[in-house]
């Protein structure tokens, strides 16, 4: 059974879906391994890293895909420019795509898979329960984004993150607030704090205080009997008054601190605004806001998506690359959680798409020439 692995298309992106090791284990597991001419470039690893990890390089996306019975991929397939067909006219009859497909967002690509009979799995559909967490791309790469997001905050701040006494004068450090404590606000604190910033944060769902507490960082909390811990302990669209209520304390403090990093998202629904225009401009000079939410519309309402943005002295980040700008991180991470699918289906021997399995039916976005996506409702035991 062969696996494919094309260059990505998408504009600046550079992670890949296996990597030379991530590969390797593919063919511990019974599969060949295709590698697309210069796939893995972006993420340092060239060709040579994978003949000599036994990959056979092929010279196009056109072979590519013809060949592989599955393909793995980073991005959602879109129109290749080169090839000047959309990736999924690509894929042959019948054969299986796993990847980032976003299926609530990209209802005509689903048809489009639909009439190539594939199968396809999408990796940010897996369910986030304890057993698939090797196999969750969603945390892998909010974990790197939360990281980066700290990075290039202190790339664009002028200033040290810790304090010092130097013999030229005491320097204070810097403070920094996170507003969502998911997987990547939980990175981006233990990033700020290795770099020796104040560190505040807030949530909505009051089970984070904890872990805020233990990164020695201070939990931001309001005079509020409301908790926003909704389904699967996902945050919940929380009463306007409550809304409300935290800008307040998010106005209060955007005076007072020099970066903002925000992560507040609710699954399915767009980005809560959460950082005004007048909350940017009561920041000291200099102050820095990192956006993580930019892709889903913004926390704050001086975002630009994609972009660096300068707003009466304050650089809004709005990047929506920071995981591929870890490519060869990132690409390993993916790797590896593509791997733990393969393996939990069968590997090549035993290759199957069990409906029973709660994790591979979670990702199951098409199948036998059908939708199958949302997936039915898992009862609680
Ligand atoms: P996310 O990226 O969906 O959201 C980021 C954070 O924003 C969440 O913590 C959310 O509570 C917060 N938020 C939403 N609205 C807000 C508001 N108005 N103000 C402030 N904060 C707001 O989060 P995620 O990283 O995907 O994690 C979400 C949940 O999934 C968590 O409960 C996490 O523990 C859980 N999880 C489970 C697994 C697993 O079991 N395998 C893996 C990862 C995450």
């Amino acid at each position: 059974m062969k696996i494919g692995i094309p260059k990505e298309v998408y504009p600046g992106e550079q992670r890949v879906a296996a990597t030379p090791d991530t590969a390797k284990r593919l063919q511990k597991l019974g599969f060949d391994v295709l590698v697309e001419r210069n796939a893995g470039c972006g993420a340092n690893f060239n060709d040579d890293a994978y003949t000599a990890a036994q990959c056979q390089i092929v010279p196009d996306a056109a072979t590519l895909w013809t060949e592989a019975d599955i393909v793995l991929k980073v991005r959602p397939p879109q129109l290749h420019p080169d090839a000047c067909k959309h990736e999924v006219d690509l894929l042959h009859q019948g054969s299986t795509l796993i990847s980032f497909i976003w299926p609530a967002q990209n209802a005509d690509l689903l048809q489009k898979l639909v009439s190539r009979q594939a199968t396809v799995l999408a990796m940010d559909a897996i369910p986030r329960i304890s057993r698939a967490q090797k196999l969750d791309a969603l945390s892998s790469m909010a974990n790197l984004a939360g990281y980066r997001a700290v990075i290039e905050a202190a790339n664009h701040f002028g200033r040290f993150f810790n304090g010092q006494i130097t013999a030229a004068g005491k320097v204070p450090p810097a403070k920094v607030m996170i507003i969502g404590v998911g997987v990547a606000g939980l990175a981006a604190i233990g990033t700020a704090k290795g770099l020796g910033a104040i560190v505040r944060a807030f949530d909505t769902r009051l089970v984070v205080k904890e872990q805020v507490e233990s990164l020695g960082a201070e939990f931001l909390e309001l005079n509020f009997a409301e908790d926003g811990t909704g389904e699967g302990g996902y945050a919940k669209v929380m009463s306007d008054e409550f809304i409300k209520a935290e800008m307040a304390l998010f106005a209060e403090q955007a005076k007072e601190v020099d970066i903002i990093i925000t992560t507040a998202l609710i699954p399915g629904k767009k980005a809560p605004v959460l950082i005004t225009q007048e909350m940017v401009e009561s920041m000291k000079e200099g102050s820095v806001v990192v956006d993580l939410a930019a892709e889903q519309g913004g926390n704050c309402a001086c975002t630009h998506p994609g972009e660096v943005y300068r707003h009466k002295g304050v650089t809004i980040v709005g990047l929506t690359d920071l995981p591929s700008r870890m490519a060869q991180q990132a690409s390993q991470l993916y790797g590896t959680n593509l791997y733990h699918l393969l393996e939990d289906m069968g590997g090549a021997k035993n290759f199957q798409v069990n409906l029973e399995d709660e994790v591979v039916r979670g990702a199951l976005v098409v199948h036998s020439g059908e939708i199958t996506y949302p997936p039915p409702k898992v009862e609680k035991k």
